[in-house]
């Protein structure tokens, strides 16, 4: 199926950049959000982010150009309707995904491919739920979308072959390598990096290390580029219990339990960068840390 235009779903941090990768891929864009302040923000990260690609020399003022004109906003979910592929990228909250399915299908033409960029949440539960599993499959990209290069590749139990098919040739026309993973709580990538996150959030909680020097050992100690709480602040607090929380119910296992100080964090609205505060404290010039 030749897929040309793009509906996004949710303009926070993944919308945004899924917009702008598809939109310089030459596709049409479609982004839609509850808040029409989240839409203009979004717009104007999208061009703030493109500019820097034509400093960079990486992408010409023309080019740059046509991207923002190939992207249109709207709050209304029903305008979505046209689109060949749509990507829900809304809240981590399963309520949330399956009440925006719910609203969404109706308007879709038959052949629409939908897909789900979340993080953990079962893909075959979301596309049960919807008129179309076999068209259904989770889309997972990495935080900033222009930077990072993987896409991981969900399919749910009736994923049918030609969907996979069908996006695997749009990961190629974005320039980005996929990685397959198969339908259990978080995939791969938050499998293995949530429970790290949650471990670094426990070893402060225990008092083990300050948050400087939990990331500083972490940076230094192990070469990753961000220390587990910068990292945390960087993918939102929120949701990383909510992947927490869908690993522990999923699994069913001790060992997923979020910590509490996560929890507490979550509670206050210290939610990372989005919010100004998290681990790390934002709203200055230079980050402090919270504890
Ligand atoms: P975010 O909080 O930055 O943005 C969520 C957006 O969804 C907000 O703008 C909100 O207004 C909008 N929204 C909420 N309910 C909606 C509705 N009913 N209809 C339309 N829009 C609605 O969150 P985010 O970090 O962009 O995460 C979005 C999704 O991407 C989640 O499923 C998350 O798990 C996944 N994800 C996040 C990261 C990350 O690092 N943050 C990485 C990969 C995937």
């Amino acid at each position: 199926m030749t897929i040309q235009t793009v509906g996004v779903i949710g303009a926070g941090q993944m919308g945004n950049g899924i917009a702008h990768v598809f939109a310089q891929a030459g596709y049409d864009v479609l982004l839609t959000d509850i808040s029409a302040e989240a839409l203009d923000k979004a717009m104007a990260l999208i061009e703030r982010n493109l500019d820097r690609q034509v400093s960079r020399e990486k992408i010409s003022a023309a080019d740059k150009d046509a991207a923002l004109a190939r992207i249109r906003t709207t709050t209304q979910l029903s305008d979505l309707g046209q689109s060949d592929l749509v990507i829900e990228a809304a809240t981590e909250r399963e309520t949330v995904k399956q009440a925006i399915f719910a609203d969404l299908v109706p308007h879709l033409k038959p052949d629409t491919i939908l897909t789900s960029n979340t993080s953990s949440i079962s893909i075959t539960r979301l596309a049960s739920r919807t008129d179309r599993p076999e068209k259904f499959m989770g889309f997972h990209f990495m935080n900033p979308v222009p930077v990072m290069q993987l896409v991981e590749l969900i399919r749910g139990i009736a994923t049918d072959d030609a969907t996979y098919q069908t996006l695997l040739e749009v990961v190629e026309r974005l320039g980005k390598t996929p990685a397959t993973a198969e339908d259990f709580p978080a995939f791969i990538v938050n499998r293995i990096l949530m429970p790290m996150i949650n471990e670094a959030v426990y070893t402060l909680y225990e008092g083990v290390g300050s948050v400087q020097s939990i990331d500083l050992a972490m940076k230094l100690g192990t070469n990753h580029p961000m220390g587990p709480l910068e990292l945390a602040d960087f993918i939102g607090l929120d949701t990383c219990l909510a992947i927490m929380n869908v690993l522990h119910d999923g699994f069913a296992d001790t060992k997923y339990r979020p910590c509490p100080l996560l929890t507490k964090y979550v509670e206050a609205g210290w939610l990372g960068r989005k919010t100004g505060r998290g681990f790390y404290d934002y709203r200055g010039d230079t980050p402090v840390p919270t504890r």
